[in-house]
């Protein structure tokens, strides 16, 4: 646990209904369902929640004030895209991204300011770990995505937590969160999908959590030599103990684990990158999802073009394992994925939150 984790624990969507109940003590039980109403249906920050009286009002918002302050908005894809840039009230920058789909909308959100896991190819992982988020910072990056889907005329269906940090290492908040959206902001398990780098006992743990939740692995690389290269953490969970974790997942939850596999061209995609990405999914049960590598600034390789991650889709297909192509959302905007820095063009006032290194580049294998 971070020794900043209580610092925020004053949002007004941190308290559970429990903890509500018993803060309302004394109040006529309707004024707990009027503020309830207010937090999770109309998204309402409590100073705004006008069936409350004006005194009980002003005293909740003096103890509970939101835990994001808006730097920035940005909008791309024709309005599909939005990304957020939030400060905390102890200083750090998080990242939230909203995407539209045919009336349904999916957000992004971070888990955690920063992120320890140094994937050398993710602008988060380049700029290192801050603190984790409460479950109040979660949730009001849900609730500021569904106040904005219904102001658009959608309706938030989908939350990944695929933003910023490593959903696994903050654990418990992460749980505790993923309860919360499905409970009290109507989220269903099903809808929700956790992304982890492999942390294989929280892995195992989550899977016996009794939750319907989807889990994604990024996996990236099929063999340990190179997956060590990309994601560090792999020398510590390796790919073989992995694939145990993702068979025990389907097996307590149901649900298979999808690969998620950025394409980095000339890295890992391969035909011999392929052959054994499809060995691992059907050992592990599990659906592999590709994405093009987002370009970040402090890694020199780019994604593969599109025609490759097509072939490639369908060697891994033709070897049995199930494949589907992710579109990309947001580059523009730095909104796409493993783009998200806490920082944003024109609001960085001063302090540089990527930090550069000299890039580990992993082998090209050029033949
Ligand atoms: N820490 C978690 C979730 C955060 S990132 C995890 O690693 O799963 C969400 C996804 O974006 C992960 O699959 C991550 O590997 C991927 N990603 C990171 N940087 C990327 C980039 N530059 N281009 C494409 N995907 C990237």
């Amino acid at each position: 646990m971070s020794e900043h984790d209580d610092v925020s624990g004053s949002s007004p969507w941190t308290p559970s209904h429990d903890e509500w109940t018993a803060l309302l003590d004394g109040e006529p039980k309707y004024r707990l369902d009027q503020l309830w109403r207010g937090l999770y249906q109309e998204q309402l920050e409590p100073e705004q929640i006008s069936t409350l009286p004006k005194s009980l009002r002003h005293r909740i918002a003096e103890q509970f004030t939101p835990s994001l302050t808006l730097s920035a908005r940005q909008a791309a894809d024709n309005g599909k895209t939005i990304k957020w840039l939030w400060t905390l009230p102890d200083g750090p920058r998080i990242e939230t991204v909203l995407m539209h789909y045919d009336r349904r909308s999916t957000v992004c959100v971070s888990s955690q300011a920063g992120c320890a896991m140094a994937c050398g190819f993710c602008a988060t992982g380049q700029a290192g770990y801050e603190r984790h988020l409460s479950v109040g910072e979660i949730l009001e990056q849900v609730v500021a995505a569904q106040r904005q889907a219904t102001e658009d005329d959608s309706r938030l269906s989908n939350v990944v937590f695929m933003g910023m940090g490593e959903p696994m290492a903050n654990y418990d908040k992460v749980v505790e969160s993923v309860r919360r959206l499905i409970t009290d902001v109507g989220i269903g398990a099903r809808k929700i999908t956790v992304s982890t780098v492999g942390l294989a006992p929280q892995m195992r743990r989550l899977a016996d959590e009794g939750l319907q939740v989807g889990l994604a692995l990024s996996l990236h690389a099929a063999n340990d030599d190179l997956r060590t290269e990309l994601v560090p953490v792999n020398k510590r969970h390796p790919i073989d103990e992995l694939i145990d974790c993702c068979r025990h997942y389907k097996q307590s939850t149901g649900r298979r684990v999808s690969l998620e596999w950025a394409m980095i061209d000339g890295v890992n995609d391969r035909d011999s990158d392929a052959d054994e990405l499809a060995i691992v999914a059907r050992r592990a049960h599990a659906h592999v999802n590709l994405i093009p590598l987002n370009p970040t600034p402090g890694w020199p390789t780019v994604g593969t073009p599109p025609d490759r991650i097509a072939a490639f889709a369908r060697r891994l297909t033709d070897r049995g394992a199930n494949a589907t192509v992710r579109a990309n959302r947001g580059t523009d905007i730095d909104a796409a994925c493993g783009q998200l820095a806490g920082a944003a063009a024109g609001t960085n006032t001063g302090q540089q939150a990527v930090t550069l290194r000299p890039p580990r580049r992993p082998d090209k294998h050029s033949t």
